[in-house]
Order: structure tokens, then C-alpha cells, then sequence
């Protein structure tokens, strides 16, 4: 039986695992932390419970798809629901909008809100979801390396219909070209975001995001987002993996162009035919690999943006709420131009997720658990405790506008999520959230693919390499580097 060994049990980690342990391969995974998860965990204060890391989830076939793979019946082991209301937007002049399950109800909401035609967001996402059909199947699906991708009719229509992609306009200026009001272009701007980006760099390709997200649905797992990573946790322990946590590993051992195993612990040596990385592909290469040259083209990655992250126990409902809000800035070209000079914007976008309006254990009955992120800089040894006192200022200030409640008096416990603690506690480069930004149109083709070029039995996956970050491209890199495994054999 050929051993595995996988560095890291983030999303794509665990995914990783029960796939290859589920084809009988014996599959060891080394995690430094003490739980599994990464990015993807959970944080316990006093008595309320937050997903750490992610909030939004989309694309759960993803996740059924490995238990399906394993043999096994998804539905009785994990389960989840549409949200009926995707998200609630505020904006500072005082319009509010709900993005429904119901695209008609939404699309009447926003003609009457904003006077937006009412075929506007119909027309928007039937391109949207074309995009997806024709480009995102292919190129977030399959890996870029190989012939058996470019050599097949479906990417050759893929890219006949290259033109109509808006590749290389900007996601801003394909939204500007598509909308009139100004709220609406930059609700479809913040789609960059999802991927750790710039709308006014990023290419106009990602507005097939609404599709996924709009068209195909927003989704809240039963029990809350951490239970994405604990049932696919518990389905590698069925299939027997063995996890062994506190576990960091310092070197994936070379002899010649084959991987011999990884050390871990110290000087502690796993012997492995096939070492699967989920670890950040620029500190896998700086720190597991140091007589290895990295790819020149991963040095002009840019970095997905980071944030930061308030946890707050809240000692009181706020009916006005959903489970996903998002408070505008009013200018947001601005914010991203701060982003880019490496500090927060003083008039920041500001995401509200509170998951115990659809999961009440998560917080003590009458109660909230808030999690409320900024989108911001990458470390770069920032004074990140001035930065807390100033942003929840703003934060608190904006929301009492909002909701005419006095926020900083409700808040009862408190944790924060800094970009620094980000990149320490899941060993992210400089705390990026996603990995690398898709700030370039030819980002796709910069990043990392899902094995190294020459040593054929060190594989990637996770959110720095191929396809990118967010719970379902981790996802999808996993099941890349499962099918690449097998081609091989
Ligand atoms: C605040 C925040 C909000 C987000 N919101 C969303 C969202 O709403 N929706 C969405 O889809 N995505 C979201 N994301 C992005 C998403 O969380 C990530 O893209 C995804 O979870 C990354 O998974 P990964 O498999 O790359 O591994 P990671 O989560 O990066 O985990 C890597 C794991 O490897 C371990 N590790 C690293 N190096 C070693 C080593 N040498 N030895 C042993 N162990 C090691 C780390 O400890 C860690 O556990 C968000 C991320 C953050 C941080």
C-alpha cells in the first residue's frame, strides 16, 4: 500500500486525505496545530461559539462529492440548507438592499430601490452563469499543466468564446458598463473580494462569481461551517487515516528528483512515496524545500488581501440583522487604494456574518454571536493593537447609525483575528486569507500548478496554488491533485 504524507489539514488537507485514504492509500497527515481545520476552525468564548475563518458558504455538492467518492451517503453525515436571504446590504445614504433566493423578488427590489431596469440583473447573471459554463468548469476543474486540459473540444469552445469573458477589462468597468446606480456596481464590485482581490484590477472574468453565489445558491451547514471540516475529518478516521496533530513538519526530504518522506517534530522522519503539501506555496518552498528554487513566476504573485476580525458575544438580538450584512464604505475606490498602500481604510466596507440566527446554539438565548470582519493589508508588522482600538470605533459607530443601539455596550465577550495571529496560527503567508490575489488578468496562469514540475511525487493543494482560495477551489485543488494521483498510476 503506498504511503502518504500530507502537510496540513486545512480544507483541501482533510479533503485531500479521505479522498486518497478512501482509495486504499495509507495516508498519514502532520498538522502543528492541535486541530484540524486551518482557516476553517472554531472559536469558543465564554459561551458563544464562531467559525473562525470562512462565513460564506457556496457549492456544497464540493464537500458531498468526496463522501460520495468514499463510498458513503453524505446526507448522514453532513447536511445543510439555502439561506433565503444571501446577504443585506446597507449603504451610508440610507438604501438598503435584500439579495434573495427569490432573483425576481430581487431584481423588482432593486428596480424600485435604485432604478435599475428590471431586466438588469436577469441579464447580468444569464452572462454570469454563461462564463461559469463555458470557463469555470474547465479552468477551475482540471489542472493548467497538462496537455489532456487544452487538448479537448470543450476548452477549445471555452476558448473561442474568450472575447465575451471580459478578461481583460476590469471586474469595476464590466459592472460600471452593465449598471446604472452607482450602490449596484459596487455590490457586484465586491464579488473581487471573495478571492482576496481588487475589483478595479481584477479581471471583469470573475463576475461568473454572482452566478455561483446568486444563481446556484448561498448555504448554511447545519451545525455551522466548522462542520465542513469535522465530517470530512471524521470520514478520513473511517477510512483510515491517521492524524497526528502537534506535528509541524520542517523539511519534505529529497533524494534526487523523488521525495523520500518528511520530517517532522524536530528530527523525527516519515518515510512517504508521495508527499502531498497543503501548507502556503511560498513558505513550502522557503521552509520545507530550502535547496529547491522556487518557480520564478510565484514572485510576481501578489498577495490576497488579509483582514481583520472582531468575535464579539453580543447580549442581545438585533432583528434588523441577517445571517450575512455588509455595511458599504462610501467611497470604495479609496479603500482599495488604501489596501494597497498597506493600511486600513479610515472609512472601511464592514461584514457582519452572525451565525446563531441560523445555528441558536452558537450563542446563550436573547444573544448574538457577531463576527465582524474588515477587509485590509497583508502583515508587514503593523501596530495591530492601535489598529483594534481604531477599527472598532468606526465599527461601532457605523452600526449604531445602523441600528440606533449603542453597539459597544452590548458587546459581552471579545476576541480579535489579526493578520499577524492569522499567519502564525495557520502558517499563511503574512496572514493572506486566500492564498495569492487574482489582482493581474494572467493570475490564473501564474499560480502554482498541483505538482511540482519535476519531482512527480510532491503534489499542492489548499488556497496559494491552482485553481485559488475560498472553500470550494481548496476544495477543487484536492480533487485535481486525487485525479493527477491516479492518472499517474
Ligand atoms: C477570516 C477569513 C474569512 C474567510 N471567508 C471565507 C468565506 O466566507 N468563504 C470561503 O469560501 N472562504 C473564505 N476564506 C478563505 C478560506 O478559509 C481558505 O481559502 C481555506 O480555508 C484555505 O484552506 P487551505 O486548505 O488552503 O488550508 P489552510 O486553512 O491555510 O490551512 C493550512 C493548514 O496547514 C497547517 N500547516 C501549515 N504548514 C504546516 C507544516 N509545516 N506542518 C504541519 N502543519 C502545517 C496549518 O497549521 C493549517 O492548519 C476566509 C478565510 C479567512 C481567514
Amino acid at each position: 500500500m503506498k504511503k502518504v504524507a500530507v502537510i496540513g489539514s486545512g480544507v483541501a488537507g482533510v479533503a485531500i486525505a479521505a479522498r486518497l485514504a478512501a482509495r486504499g492509500y495509507n495516508v498519514t497527515v502532520f498538522e502543528k496545530n492541535l486541530w484540524p481545520g486551518g482557516k476553517l476552525s472554531e472559536v469558543k468564548v465564554g459561551d458563544f461559539r464562531f467559525d473562525a475563518g470562512p462565513s460564506l458558504f457556496t457549492m456544497p455538492q464540493w464537500v458531498d462529492e468526496i463522501f460520495t467518492v468514499a463510498g458513503e451517503n453524505p446526507r448522514e453525515h453532513f447536511n445543510y440548507h439555502r439561506l433565503p436571504v444571501v446577504c443585506k446590504y446597507f449603504w451610508q445614504n440610507g438604501k438598503t438592499l435584500d439579495i434573495r433566493q427569490d432573483m425576481g423578488a430581487t431584481a423588482a427590489e432593486m428596480s424600485a430601490t435604485f432604478g435599475e431596469s428590471p431586466d438588469a440583473l436577469t441579464k447580468y447573471l444569464s452572462k454570469s452563469s454563461k462564463k461559469y459554463r463555458l470557463a469555470g468548469e474547465i479552468f477551475l476543474q482540471q489542472p493548467l499543466n497538462r496537455f489532456k486540459t487544452w487538448l479537448n473540444w470543450k476548452t477549445v469552445r471555452a476558448l473561442k468564446y474568450l472575447p465575451h469573458y471580459d478578461l481583460f477589462k476590469s471586474l469595476h468597468s464590466c459592472n460600471d458598463s452593465h449598471f446604472r446606480s452607482p450602490e449596484l456596481i459596487q455590490l457586484f464590485d465586491r464579488y473581487a473580494t471573495y478571492n482576496g482581490s481588487d475589483p478595479y484590477r481584477a479581471s471583469g472574468m470573475f463576475s461568473m462569481i454572482p452566478h455561483i453565489e446568486m444563481n446556484e445558491g448561498a448555504w448554511a451547514p447545519e451545525g455551522g461551517m466548522i462542520e465542513i471540516v469535522k465530517s470530512l475529518y471524521h470520514l478520513g478516521l473511517r477510512c483510515a487515516v491517521s492524524y497526528r496533530f502537534g506535528s509541524e513538519v520542517s523539511e519534505i526530504k529529497l533524494e534526487g528528483k523523488k521525495v523520500k518522506g518528511v520530517i517532522y517534530n524536530g528530527n523525527k522522519f516519515q518515510e512517504a512515496d508521495l508527499v502531498v503539501s497543503n501548507m502556503d506555496i511560498n513558505l513550502t518552498y522557503d521552509k520545507l524545500l530550502p535547496g529547491l528554487k522556487p518557480p520564478a513566476k510565484l514572485k510576481y504573485e501578489e498577495r490576497s488581501s488579509s483582514g481583520f476580525i472582531f468575535y464579539w458575544g453580543m447580549n442581545r438580538t438585533f432583528p434588523d440583522l441577517d445571517v450575512h450584512n455588509i455595511l458599504f464604505s462610501s467611497d470604495y475606490r479609496s479603500e482599495f487604494e488604501s489596501i494597497r498602500k498597506g493600511e486600513f481604510s479610515n472609512d472601511p466596507t464592514i461584514y457582519i456574518n452572525i451565525s446563531s440566527k441560523y445555528h441558536p446554539p452558537d450563542a446563550p438565548n436573547g444573544m448574538e454571536n457577531w463576527f465582524v470582519m474588515i477587509n485590509g493589508p497583508n502583515d508587514s508588522g503593523q501596530d495591530w493593537e492601535k489598529i483594534k482600538k481604531q477599527l472598532k470605533k468606526i465599527i461601532c459607530k457605523r452600526v449604531e447609525k445602523i441600528t440606533g443601539v449603542n453597539i459597544e455596550a452590548c458587546i459581552v465577550e471579545e476576541e480579535v483575528l489579526d493578520p499577524l495571529k492569522l499567519a502564525k496560527r495557520t502558517l499563511s503567508a503574512d496572514g493572506a486569507l486566500y492564498g495569492s490575489s487574482s489582482n493581474s488578468m494572467w493570475s490564473a496562469f501564474l499560480r502554482q500548478a498541483n505538482q511540482h514540475s519535476s519531482i512527480k511525487n510532491l503534489y499542492f493543494c489548499g488556497g496559494s496554488v491552482h485553481p485559488g482560495g475560498g472553500i470550494p477551489l481548496c476544495l477543487s485543488s484536492a480533487r485535481i491533485v486525487d485525479q493527477m494521483i491516479n492518472d499517474e498510476l
